[in-house]
C-alpha cells in the first residue's frame, strides 16, 4: 500500500492565494478605503457618460488571457479604472435617469459581509438567522401594504422581473386547474393576462417563460394620464370570454416606468373580483412609497391585491439584484415550487424552506442590503428621503415650466415627462445634452408623443443639481435652435 501524503506547503499557498493573509489584507483594505474616499469626493464631478471607448476597454482586457497570474494591485486598479471611466454613473447626483439608485454605504457593506460568510438560504436549517431576517422584511413590507400578518409571505428575488414571474406562476397555479402538475398542455382554453399598455414589458418575457407566449398578454389602453382605462379593460375581458379565452390574471402598475402613473388600483380590484382574476400589483419602483408617512396613501387599494412586486434596488437604495415578491397568502407558494430531492436537507415545513417556496434554488442573502439601512435609518429615515425626492420633483417641475418646457404627465411621484414649448426635436436636444456630458436623462413615449423623461433617482441630488439639469437642457436647446436651417415656427412645431 502506498502511503498517501498531502503537501501542506501547497495547501497553505492555495489558501493564501484565495484569501490573503493579514498584512496583504491590510493593504487591500487601505486601498479600498482610498477608493471609497475618492468615490465620495468625486462622484458629483465625474463625467456622467462613459469616457472609455470600446477600443480602450478592449486594450485593457487584452492583457488578460488568464494563462498567467497578475498582481492583485494591477487587476484591482484596472477594474476600478474601468468602473470610473467605462460606465454611466447612475449614483451621481446628476443622474436623472431610469430607476437605478445611488446605493447606500450600508448596502455595499451588506454585499461584503454576505460575500464573506456566503450563507446558503435555500433551506432554513442552513441559514436560519438569514432566512428569518428576510422573512421579517417581507412580512413588514406586506403589512405596510395591509396584508394580514398571519398569512403574508413571499421572497427576495433578483429583481422585479423575477418577482413578477413568481406572481404569474402563482396566478396560473391558482386559477388554471392542473397547471402546476401538467402545465398548459391539458388546457382547452388559452389563458390570457391583462396589463396596461404603459406597463413594464418584462411581462412579455414572463409570459414566454411561463409557456403562454407574448400574445397571451393583453395590453389594455391607457387614458390621457397613462392609467389603465377601466372601460377598455371590461370590453377586452368580455370579448376574450366570448372568444373562448381564459382570463386568469390582472396586473395593475403602480408607478409606470415611463411616467410614474398609478393605475386605479381599487377599481382594478373590483374587476379582478368580478371576473375571478388573480390580482397582482407591479410596484417595482413606487412600492417604496409604502415607507413614506406623507405619500403611502397613493397606493390605496394595494391591500386588495393577491401579491405585489417591490424592488429594493430601485427607490430603496439597495445594490442591483434585490427585488421582492410579497403575497397575501403564503399558502400559494408551496404547490408550484415544492419538490423533493434525495440530496437536500429534509424539508422544514414549519419554517418554510425558501427553495420550496420560490423560483430560486441556491439563494444569496440579498435581504441584508435592505435590512441594514432599514434597521439603521428606521422607516422614518427612508420616509424623509422619499418625501424629499418627491419635493425635489416638484421643484424640477416648477423650474421646467419657468424655462419654457411643458410638463406633460401628472403624478405626485418624481418622474417628470416634458417637451419643449416650441416642440424642439427631442432626439436632437437629448443628443446635445448627453454630448455635453454633465447630466443624464432619457426620452420616452407618453400619450403617443416622444418626450423627455427625468426622474429624481439619486439621494445625492439637491436643488443645485436640478438647476444644473435645467441649464444643460436650456443650453442644448439653444444649440439645436441655432443650428436648425430654418428655425421658424413651422419647422419647430410639428
Ligand atoms: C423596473 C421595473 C420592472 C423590472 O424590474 P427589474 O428589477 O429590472 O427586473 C418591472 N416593472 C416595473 C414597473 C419596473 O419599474
Amino acid at each position: 500500500m502506498t502511503k498517501l501524503t498531502v503537501d501542506t506547503d501547497i495547501s497553505g499557498e492555495i489558501i493564501a492565494s484565495l484569501f490573503p493573509e493579514q498584512r496583504e489584507r491590510a493593504e487591500i483594505f487601505e486601498f479600498l478605503k482610498s477608493v471609497v474616499d475618492r468615490y465620495s469626493n468625486h462622484i458629483p464631478s465625474l463625467k456622467i457618460n462613459p469616457q472609455m471607448s470600446k477600443a480602450e476597454i478592449s486594450e485593457i482586457l487584452s492583457c488578460y488571457d488568464f494563462d498567467s497570474s497578475q498582481p492583485s494591485a494591477v487587476v484591482l486598479s484596472d477594474v476600478l479604472n474601468m468602473l470610473e471611466q467605462g460606465i454611466v454613473h447612475v449614483t451621481s447626483p446628476n443622474y436623472f435617469g431610469l430607476f437605478n439608485p445611488s446605493t447606500s454605504l450600508w448596502g455595499c457593506v451588506a454585499d461584503f459581509i454576505t460575500g464573506l460568510y456566503n450563507p446558503q438560504l435555500a433551506v432554513w436549517s442552513h441559514a436560519p438567522a438569514c432566512v428569518d431576517i428576510e422573512e421579517k422584511l417581507v412580512n413588514y413590507l406586506g403589512q405596510l401594504a395591509g396584508f394580514d400578518a398571519k398569512t403574508v409571505g413571499g421572497s427576495f428575488t433578483t429583481g422585479g422581473a423575477e418577482a413578477n414571474c413568481t406572481a404569474m406562476i402563482c396566478a396560473l397555479t391558482q386559477k388554471v386547474k392542473g397547471f402546476a402538475q401538467h402545465g398548459l398542455q391539458i388546457q382547452a382554453k388559452r389563458p390570457v393576462i391583462y396589463i396596461s399598455a404603459d406597463s413594464h414589458l418584462a411581462w412579455l418575457k414572463i409570459a414566454l417563460q411561463c409557456g403562454l407566449g407574448h400574445d397571451a398578454v393583453r395590453l389594455v389602453d391607457v387614458d390621457s394620464a397613462g392609467k389603465m382605462n377601466i372601460v377598455r379593460l371590461n370590453a377586452v375581458l368580455r370579448e376574450d370570454l366570448e372568444n373562448g379565452f381564459m382570463p386568469f390574471m390582472l396586473v395593475g402598475t403602480a408607478g409606470t416606468t415611463n411616467a410614474g402613473s398609478i393605475d386605479p388600483l381599487r377599481e382594478l380590484a373590483v374587476v379582478a373580483k368580478e371576473y375571478d382574476l388573480y390580482f397582482h400589483i407591479d410596484a417595482a419602483w413606487a412600492g417604496a412609497i409604502l415607507l413614506s408617512e406623507q405619500h403611502a396613501s397613493l397606493l390605496t387599494g394595494i391591500a386588495e391585491a393577491d401579491s405585489f412586486t417591490l424592488d429594493a434596488h430601485k427607490w430603496l437604495t439597495a445594490p442591483m439584484g434585490t427585488g421582492i415578491f410579497i403575497c397575501a397568502d403564503k399558502g400559494l407558494l408551496s404547490e408550484p415550487f415544492a419538490v423533493t430531492t434525495s440530496y437536500m436537507p429534509v424539508g422544514d415545513s414549519i419554517n418554510k424552506d425558501p427553495y420550496l417556496n420560490s423560483v430560486q434554488w441556491s439563494r444569496r442573502f440579498n435581504g441584508l442590503r435592505l435590512f441594514l439601512p432599514l434597521a439603521i435609518l428606521g422607516r422614518k429615515g427612508f420616509s424623509k428621503m422619499i418625501d424629499y425626492q418627491v419635493e425635489l420633483g416638484d421643484y424640477l417641475k416648477m423650474a421646467l415650466e419657468q424655462n419654457d418646457w411643458v410638463v406633460v404627465n401628472v403624478t405626485t411621484l418624481p418622474v417628470i415627462c416634458f417637451r419643449d414649448v416650441l416642440n424642439g426635436d427631442v432626439d436632437l436636444i437629448l443628443e446635445q445634452v448627453l454630448t455635453a456630458n454633465k447630466v443624464w436623462l432619457s426620452s420616452t413615449v407618453f400619450a403617443k408623443n416622444k418626450v423627455f423623461r427625468t426622474c429624481i433617482t439619486s439621494f445625492r441630488s439637491v436643488t443645485a443639481d436640478v438647476d444644473n439639469l435645467i441649464t444643460a437642457l436650456n443650453n442644448a436647446r439653444s444649440l439645436v435652435y441655432r443650428t436648425a436651417i430654418t428655425p421658424d415656427q413651422s419647422t419647430l412645431e410639428q
